[in-house]
């Protein structure tokens, strides 16, 4: 068993569905950094669910929340773009 918000599953989709049309850096820190701002902005959704048994459940509410979904995902991805978490080596970048 394990808990899982659906949401955040949603949400990982469709940063992937959106990013190729946003000209920005597709690293693994930036889709991180975008889907915990996206998060944020949207409804938890946790259940318990057996492994594999998450997705019969995963396309009625992602049709409930698409709009609000592709809303959150864009915004947060435009916030990263102009506002990443490293610099353009890579590296990491200090906030106080
Ligand atoms: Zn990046």
């Amino acid at each position: 068993m394990q808990l899982k918000n659906y949401m955040e599953v949603i949400v990982k989709d469709a940063i992937e569905d959106i990013l190729p049309d946003i000209n920005m850096c597709r690293c693994e820190r930036c889709k991180l950094d975008i889907a915990a701002k996206a998060l944020n902005d949207l409804p938890a959704s946790y259940v318990v669910t057996q492994k594999g048994e998450i997705y019969s459940k995963i396309n009625k509410l992602r049709s409930q929340f698409e709009v609000d979904v592709i809303a959150a995902v864009t915004k947060a991805a435009i916030l990263i773009k102009r506002n990443p978490s490293h610099d353009e080596n890579g590296k990491e970048i200090e906030r106080d």
